[in-house]
């Protein structure tokens, strides 16, 4: 047992750390089938004193640390880069410490789900808003922060969670304690605003993907839930990627407070109901791209006159109705009131059986997806030859694309897109041929769609390393970004490698 292990152990007891080889296999990877990575040691603290006793022993070592949530990034942010280091599970720290009600701020531990956090709110008629990623039933509010998550609802009213932040506890890489915003003041009681005494240091965490310091504590706005809502969805007419961003940008334009507003590909459309994966869509008349919006209301009149105006541009862009029900293929109405939008993805990846999703989240103006979309099915073509050394092994093409595109804060949507594949392990045999034309494509796409000036906010391991190995950042940023982690991270052992911030022992 090594004397890291040793030290370690002291500080949580025998029951919360691990280095079993299956223990630490389960650690070792997130969503994609490319990435792994094995971490020496997992551990799993209740507090943040122990997180900065954990910290204080791993520099003194020179160990990685990693913080994890529920560990469903899709960029392998949660598991070492390279065998080693200590995965910091922090699902144990689940427990709403406050509900504020006067002033609608909620405080909870950060791996606390979106799905628990909201299944308490409810009770008191109050929601998140933006109810963090479409993994919301485990991902929790932690890795939510560290994302800039959005999509799991919500979103195109009050935009991704980082937005609702209000105040947090974060443990530095060195150990010490610091809290954001009206907590920075010691004279606060309570947390309250985000904003002031000072710069926005909670935005330094924000997007961060665990690089600057551990998220223990989460201050949320929170508000009532509005007792009236309504959902429609639409067949989309030819040229529907055009449509779909014009019909989107429209609603802006117009000013309308939609809740949630999204557009489903034709290709999702048709392999979902071949699939039956998405039940809903089975009596769709016609295979077509879907657009569905779902607005919410405090009165009848009001959600009236939203659907009116939403509608009238729907009937102006020649989309259809398809029906008030669920099973009419109302995915809009599934989405919001059969919580569909914590399960939407879940049901789109497992789509194909034994394919797996190499995918990207990032986010771009409404007017810009068409194009991107297009260059995507180009990309695709051009490298045929590579996705036929898969497909010889597999007899199965793997698939380039988009999901949903989802309108977030502002005019600008989240899309997800990359390419579905195979695990390597096939067939009951290791194909390395696969393992190498995966990373190879995953790269490839990522970078041209880098090249569209797109925001990734998902990194983790792959795409915080390409951005620098393409010389995405303008090396003023890079650098202003390296000096901040020097600062907080002299060691560099949180997240090391990740942006290539590898430190120099
Ligand atoms: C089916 C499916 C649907 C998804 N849909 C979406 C979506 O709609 N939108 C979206 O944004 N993402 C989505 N994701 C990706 C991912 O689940 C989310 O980004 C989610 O917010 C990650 O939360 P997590 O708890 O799993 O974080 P993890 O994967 O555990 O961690 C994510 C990153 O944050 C860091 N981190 C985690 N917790 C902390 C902490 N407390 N302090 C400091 N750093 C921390 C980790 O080191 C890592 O870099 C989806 C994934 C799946 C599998």
């Amino acid at each position: 047992m090594s004397d890291l292990y040793q030290k370690l152990e002291k500080i949580v007891s025998e029951k919360y750390i691990s280095n079993d080889i299956y223990v630490r296999h389960a650690y070792s990877r997130n969503v994609d089938i490319a990435l792994q990575g094995i971490p020496d040691i997992v551990i799993r603290p209740k507090d943040a004193q122990e997180i900065t006793e954990i910290l204080k022993i791993a520099n003194e070592e020179n160990s990685a640390v990693i913080p994890r949530g529920a560990g469903i990034c899709e960029f392998g942010g949660s598991k070492p880069i390279g065998d080693n280091g200590i995965v910091l599970d922090l699902k144990r720290m689940n427990n709403i410490l406050n509900l504020d009600k006067e002033n609608l701020i909620v405080t909870a531990e950060a791996g606390i789900s979106w799905g628990k956090l909201n299944e308490y709110l409810c009770h008191h008629g109050l929601y998140t808003g933006c109810m963090g990623p479409g993994s919301g039933m485990s991902a929790s509010i932690g890795g939510g922060i560290s994302h800039h998550s959005v999509g799991g609802g919500g979103c195109a009213k009050y935009g991704a969670c980082t937005n609702q932040l209000v105040s947090l506890e974060v443990v530095l890489p060195t150990g010490e304690v610091i809290e954001t915003g009206s907590q920075a003041n010691k004279h606060s009681k309570f947390p309250f605003n985000r904003f002031g005494n000072g710069p926005d240091l909670a935005g330094l965490f924000c997007g961060d993907n665990g690089i600057f310091g551990v998220k223990t504590k989460v201050s949320l706005q929170v508000f009532p839930k509005p007792e009236y809502a309504e959902y429609k969805t639409f067949l989309l007419p030819r040229k529907e990627r055009i449509v779909s961003a014009k019909i989107l940008s429209e609603i802006r334009h117009k000013g309308i407070d939609v809740y949630d507003a999204m557009y489903i590909m034709d290709l999702l459309v048709r392999v979902g109901v071949d699939q039956g994966s998405m039940p809903m869509y089975e009596n769709l008349k016609r295979k077509r791209g879907l657009i569905f919006y779902t607005i919410e209301a405090n009165t009848e009149a009001e959600l009236e006159e939203k659907a009116k105006q939403l509608d009238e541009i729907m009937i102006k862009n020649k989309a259809e109705n398809v029906g008030s029900e669920i099973s009419d293929g109302n995915i809009a109405k599934w989405h919001y009131v059969e919580q569909g939008h914590w399960q939407f993805y879940h049901n789109l990846w497992g789509m194909v059986p034994s394919n797996q999703p190499l995918t990207a989240e990032s986010f771009c103006p409404t007017n810009k997806y068409p194009e991107i979309l297009n260059d995507i099915d180009q990309w695709d073509m051009e490298n045929n030859e590579n996705m036929q050394k898969i497909s010889d092994i597999t007899k199965m093409r793997p698939i380039a694309g988009s999901g949903p595109i989802l309108l977030i804060d502002g005019n600008n949507v989240e899309i997800t897109c990359g390419f579905t594949s195979f695990w390597s392990y096939f067939d009951g045999e290791i194909h390395d041929v696969i393992q190498e034309t995966n990373l190879k494509l995953w790269k490839s796409l990522l970078e041209r769609v880098t090249k569209h000036g797109v925001q990734w906010y998902m990194m983790g391991d792959f795409m915080s390393r390409l951005m620098v190995d393409i010389g995405a950042y303008s090396e003023e940023y890079y650098n202003f970004m390296k000096s901040i982690k020097k600062i907080l991270d002299p060691n560099m052992i949180l997240s090391r490698g990740k942006f290539n911030f590898w430190g120099d022992k």
